[in-house]
């Protein structure tokens, strides 16, 4: 379940968003002027009349203006693609905002004709109509978040192996470079209600989507840092090596815990790590691991871990 919101029909609005499901675009057209009307109204915008029926229309039209988003307008919308806003003029004469997919933005030029892209956002079937160019191979698109597949356990390129007692090879592990990013994973509504009833913590920001939409700095529930941080168990980081010859291996806690910014519920994470320092200590070799887990597409970590690792 995402939690980007969503249309909400009203008794006016409905024909036009039934329509979309049902694969229809469907315009109000005044009977007695003929004037068209966008966005759905009571009355007709030009003569004023209430007499007025639903039509079908091909949706084509050509770009009025856009703007590309580099940062997300709602926490939401936080992906690896960059929001493109449009309005888009129809044949029929009005103007609609929507975003255009499918295009990248030196492609995009004002005026362009445009068609149609059905877009089902949501598992109830909630369709958003968007558009694309008219040469671009794409009529509609699922972007219904889902949660990827976990890897399998061994896969990955074959790691280097290092001995626990090779001290010289493992201080040269230390590095500022972080390693590619793990797989990722979905942080939807219904992991942080699992989450809240576990720890006790249900706190309206994490577990009342309606509340939050309203109250929330965040513009609607965000996931537990606890939660997120735990998550790392999921997440399998490529790592190029692998410590071998210990006889006991534990997870000594974490030297430095932070939620540098939050997880919107519906958002995909994923993970990255560095070796920050390894040291020899009368308890054993200490290995520092900076974990850190962002938001897929969020420069900024939601969750900064530096793990220790301790080999006996
Ligand atoms: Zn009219």
């Amino acid at each position: 379940m995402s939690n980007k919101p969503m249309p909400l029909a009203t008794a006016i609005s409905a024909p036009f968003w039934d329509g979309l499901k049902h694969g229809r675009i469907l315009l109000q057209q005044c009977n007695a002027c003929q004037h068209w009307i966008f966005y759905p109204r009571r009355h007709c915008s030009s003569c004023l009349s209430h007499d007025l029926s639903w039509k079908q229309v091909s949706g084509a039209g050509t770009l009025y203006t856009y703007t590309v988003a580099r940062v997300p307008t709602l926490p939401e919308f936080a992906s690896a693609e960059p929001q493109i806003l449009a309005v888009v003029e129809l044949d029929e004469g009005v103007r609609m905002n929507t975003t255009l997919v499918g295009l990248d933005p030196e492609q995009i030029e004002v005026g362009m004709r445009l068609k149609p892209v059905r877009a089902t956002v949501n598992a109830d079937g909630a369709v958003l109509l968007r558009y694309t160019g008219v040469d671009v191979p794409l009529e509609e698109r699922d972007e219904v978040v889902r949660a990827p597949e976990a890897p399998a356990a061994e896969s990955g390129p074959p790691k280097r192996k290092i001995d626990v007692k090779d001290i010289d090879a493992l201080k040269a592990l230390v590095t500022g470079e972080f390693s590619d990013w793990s797989n990722q994973v979905l942080v939807d509504q219904e992991l942080i209600n699992q989450f809240a009833e576990l720890s006790g913590d249900s706190y309206w920001i994490h577990t009342d989507p309606e509340r939050a939409r309203k109250e929330s700095p965040f513009g609607g529930t965000i996931a537990h840092g606890a939660l997120v941080q735990v998550l790392m168990s999921r997440m399998q980081v490529p790592l190029s090596f692998e410590v071998t010859g210990f006889t006991n291996m534990v997870n000594y806690g974490s030297e430095r815990l932070r939620f540098p910014s939050p997880v919107p519920a519906g958002s995909l994470v994923h993970s990255r790590t560095r070796v920050k320092s390894v040291e020899v200590l009368p308890r054993g070799t200490q290995m520092v691991l900076e974990c850190n887990i962002h938001v897929v597409g969020q420069e900024r970590p939601a969750v900064i871990n530096d793990l220790v690792i301790l080999y006996m």
